[in-house]
């Protein structure tokens, strides 16, 4: 069997790359391979599911604003039913002295891309949020429109669903191997002992990107590392809380009637994860977490936990970016990658970017130029600031 793109990985990436080829009038074969179709272990369905214009690097902004121009189109775009629950809440990105100076760098970076984000002095902040704690805090980043949260579960099913009629072949297969001749990449070897030629390849497999590049004998420097997420309860509900992320790293969102919590592993220096170790590590809640929420929120002094779940980012060590385009040499293999725990709201943009360079030979929605692998290859970080 041969197919004109093999798309490996089939949760939100794969499946924005398939939509939007369709979308740009790509005709020829896709088949979009995933070896866990209930995408029980996907950092798509794992994630927390936010969206935000505050990163550091313009060209990031821009990714999430076509995601979030998409959701305001959503019923447009993917019919009347359409919902992923988008709430607008905003993020609350604090800073101490300390973190000062790169706040105030990010929003002029955001503010220079017509993001609606306010930076407000402690007292401030303190006016406009009752419930906060302003010790040690000398400044905030509050995203007034624009950003939020939503359902990841909805958008990957609105995505699924509208494959379904633009004959795209869905595999449920591992990809065990990929064979290349030189600078060309040319099958893909699946665990049932299936054999698919392919034009072109496409790696959207998440914190698997690096061993999936691998088995075409190219380094990434993408891999897995464990993020923990905490539910709780709290007899207090504040209607107007963002998505608050303390100086420590520790963030908290409400979800409903309860809140999720998370940020207590190290950015940087924690490791790879074992790619099958999804337990809870619990005592990161009662030890790292619940202080930090304690003195932010004095009223979730008194909280308790109900349940957690563990995912893996998808992370670059290079620079927590992504990697986005072709292999300079190898110019058929093509990488949607590298994430670090913002791909979810940037899935839909590069997408339609790789389906613009694909079908139209460039970028012309959002540049990705700089995202691209010729980076990788030099050892060059690309860094964003602000990584969650
Ligand atoms: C705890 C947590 C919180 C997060 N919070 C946010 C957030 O708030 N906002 C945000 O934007 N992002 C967030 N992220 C990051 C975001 O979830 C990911 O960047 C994004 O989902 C990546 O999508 P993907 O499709 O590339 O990867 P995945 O969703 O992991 O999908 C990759 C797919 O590839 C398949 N696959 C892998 N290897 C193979 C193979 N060899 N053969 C066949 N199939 C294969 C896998 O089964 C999987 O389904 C978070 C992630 C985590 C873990």
């Amino acid at each position: 069997m041969r197919y004109d793109i093999v798309i490996i990985g089939g949760a939100i990436v794969g499946s924005s790359v398939a939509y939007y080829l369709r979308e740009e009038g790509f005709s020829g074969s896709i088949a979009l391979i995933e070896r866990d179709p209930q995408f029980a272990h996907a950092a798509t369905t794992l994630s927390m599911a936010s969206i935000r214009q505050q990163f550091s690097i313009p060209e990031n902004i821009r990714l999430s604003q076509f995601t979030l121009n998409l959701f305001r189109r959503l019923k447009e775009t993917f019919g009347i039913d359409a919902d992923i629950g988008f709430r607008e809440g905003g993020y609350l990105i604090l800073a101490g002295e300390a973190g000062l100076p790169i706040l105030k760098a990010n929003h002029e970076a955001q503010i220079a891309e017509g993001a609606d984000i306010l930076l407000e002095d402690a007292d401030q902040l303190a006016k406009r949020f009752s419930w906060l704690s302003t010790e040690g805090i000398s400044a905030g980043a509050f995203g007034r429109t624009g950003e939020g949260w939503f359902d990841a579960h909805a958008m990957l099913t609105l995505f699924r669903k509208a494959l379904r009629d633009r004959q795209i072949d869905f595999i449920a297969a591992d990809v065990t191997g990929i064979e290349r001749q030189v600078n060309r990449v040319t099958s893909v070897s699946l665990d049932n002992g299936e054999r698919l030629e392919a034009g072109i390849v496409v790696n959207a497999t998440g914190p698997n990107a690096g061993k999936v590049a691998g088995l075409a004998g190219l380094a990434l420097p993408v891999e897995p590392r464990k993020r923990n997420v905490f539910v709780f309860e709290a007899r207090e509900k504040y209607a107007d809380m963002p998505l608050l992320v303390d100086p420590s790293g520790i963030y908290v969102r409400p979800e409903g009637s309860v809140y999720l919590t998370g940020g207590a592993e190290p950015e940087e220096g924690d490791g790879p994860a074992d790619p099958r170790d999804f337990d809870v590590d619990w005592p990161l809640f009662e030890d790292v977490i619940w202080p930090v929420l304690a003195t932010r929120i004095p009223a979730f002094e008194a909280i308790k936990p109900t349940r957690a779940w563990a995912g893996h980012y998808d992370y670059n060590t290079l620079d927590q970016n992504a990697v986005i385009g072709p292999h300079p040499e190898v110019g058929n293999f093509i990488f949607a990658n590298g994430f670090s725990g913002h791909g979810l709201q940037q899935a839909p943009a590069v997408g339609k970017a790789l389906a613009e360079l694909l079908v139209h030979g460039g970028y012309r929605t959002v540049d990705c130029s700089a995202f691209g692998y010729e980076r990788v290859a030099e050892g060059r970080a690309f860094r964003e600031l602000n990584v969650i």
